[in-house]
């Protein structure tokens, strides 16, 4: 039986746009990606976040690169106008859901893409952004990454490094908007430089239990409680790396569970929610291996101890709230 569910991280607008340069087709009602709208439907989706992400080191602009593929992501919308619809204020949630669709809301994967002006943080809320990381794995001018040798995986968390000042001022103009501060790929020194910042809930949209699993993308014990004392939210993160160490040939949804559990008995039920970050993982190796599959993650829950009002907090519930608290 499906189940609704909200994700809070996907790359799925990255992956098209980079069909539509390379000059092949693209479409985001049905592709050979891990997020189609067939297959948000086929699993319960009731909001999908979706990422503009931007390789800093990668572009000249990355204003310009995240302009870009927002252009993209409201042409896809357009075209699939009766399956889903934009998430811009807490009503929109319900309204949505009421006609049928499902919710699409624009986050910003590279804080570097505002290049430390309100003006340009302003200008993607105008476009329709309600949620921002600091950083990806590189240090920007709001702030420093838990930094991550992409060929050796995990380096040793930054606890010195945090917000610049720049960083620390743009985070207090979110709050003012409107817009979720996000601290997946923050070290962890800008984790509680957010924390110490924003009084409400904050999110780590993609982000799993560093005690189960030792990456640095992960959040230890204290940050978890942190972010429960916020009323914030971490979304379970699929990347086999970040749910095991010990590289098992397929991520189970039992292994996801895990995770769930381990937030659940450190910062109780209302701090986790899902991030799946499909389209920027490898995701054949994962049993949950796209949204249509997400009621298996539901069934594991139940299955493992949770009430059936447990399951639903970590599919939506939990998100749900930050997001009706956060937004205007
Ligand atoms: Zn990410």
């Amino acid at each position: 039986m499906k189940h609704k569910f909200i994700d809070m991280h996907c790359d799925t607008i990255s992956e098209l746009y980079r069909k539509k340069l390379e000059g092949k087709p693209y479409s985001l009602y049905e592709n050979d990606l891990d997020i189609d709208i067939k297959r948000l439907g086929a699993g319960g989706a009731y909001i999908q976040c979706f990422a503009m992400f931007t390789y800093l080191m990668k572009v000249d602009s990355a204003y310009e690169h995240a302009n870009a593929l927002t252009d993209l992501y409201y042409e896809e919308l357009e075209k699939n106008k009766e399956y889903i619809a934009p998430l811009l204020c807490r009503g929109d949630m319900e309204k949505n859901e009421k006609n049928g669709k499902i919710s699409a809301l624009l986050t910003l994967e590279e804080g570097e893409c505002v290049e430390g002006s309100a003006e340009k943080l302003k200008h993607f809320y105008d476009r329709g952004a309600r949620m921002m990381n600091i950083t990806w794995n590189f240090k920007n001018s709001l702030g420093h990454p838990n930094l991550v040798d992409v060929n050796n995986g995990s380096v040793s968390p930054d606890t010195v490094n945090g917000l610049t000042e720049k960083g620390k001022e743009i985070v207090e103009y979110m709050v003012e908007l409107g817009m979720v501060v996000d601290t997946s790929h923050s070290s962890d020194k800008s984790f509680y430089d957010v924390a110490d910042i924003v009084k409400g809930p904050f999110v780590a949209s993609h982000s799993n239990c560093r005690e189960l699993c030792g990456h640095t993308r992960n959040l230890t014990d204290d940050m978890i409680r942190v972010l429960a004392e916020h009323g914030g939210v971490s979304g379970i993160n699929y990347c086999p790396a970040f749910v095991r160490e010990d590289r098992p040939e397929v991520i189970t949804a039992q292994d996801l569970a895990a995770h769930v559990m381990h937030f659940i008995k450190v910062g109780g039920e209302d701090v986790v929610g899902i991030g799946t970050d499909y389209d920027g993982i490898n995701s054949r190796r994962l049993q949950v291996r796209d949204p249509s599959y997400a009621p298996m993650l539901w069934d594991c829950l139940v299955g493992m101890g949770l009430s059936e009002d447990q399951a639903d907090k970590v599919f939506y519930k939990n998100v749900k709230r930050v997001l009706t608290e956060v937004l205007k």
